[in-house]
């Protein structure tokens, strides 16, 4: 390990213990790899899919400690979950604001980043509502699953 990839992890590990603590929990070996393999692929895993990834380089994780870990970032804030109308909740672990493109041909989400501040939004909100955050969903086809729908 360089110096530099070094430091960067450290600086990394900081921030994450930092958001862990503010929650009460603690930085454990499992955290840190279960948000670093979220980290390594933003496809918006399941606990399932993370699971699989985890246990390629800590082959005595268990699905419960998976899940505990997913359940501690999220808590923290360093993970948000990310609900479909059916199948398994996915997580991602982009927190800057963005919305979620879902091919409805392969079924994979893809992040868009988002542009429209609360303040700018035409959306009808009732009298007295207050509105922090926009996130929607866009549902169509992504650029591998149009160019097969051209081809046939
Ligand atoms: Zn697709
Ligand atoms: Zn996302």
């Amino acid at each position: 390990m360089t110096t530099a990839t070094k430091n960067a992890r450290t600086e990394k590990d900081e921030g994450l213990n930092e958001r862990l603590a503010h929650s009460g929990l603690r930085l454990t070996p499992q955290r840190r790899h279960v948000h670093e393999i979220l980290q390594q692929k933003m496809d918006h895993p399941t606990a399932d899919q993370v699971f699989l990834r985890a246990k390629d380089s800590m082959p005595e994780i268990s699905m419960a400690t998976v899940y505990n870990c997913l359940d501690a970032l999220v808590k923290c804030d360093m993970v948000k979950q990310v609900n479909m109308d059916r199948g398994a909740t996915r997580y991602c672990c982009n927190m800057r604001p963005h919305s979620h493109f879902y091919c409805d041909d392969c079924g994979s989400v893809y992040d868009i980043l988002q542009t429209i501040e609360p303040a700018d939004a035409n959306f009808k909100i009732p009298r007295g509502f207050k509105m922090q955050s926009i996130e929607t969903n866009i549902h169509g086809k992504c650029s591998e699953c149009s160019a097969k729908a051209k081809k046939n």
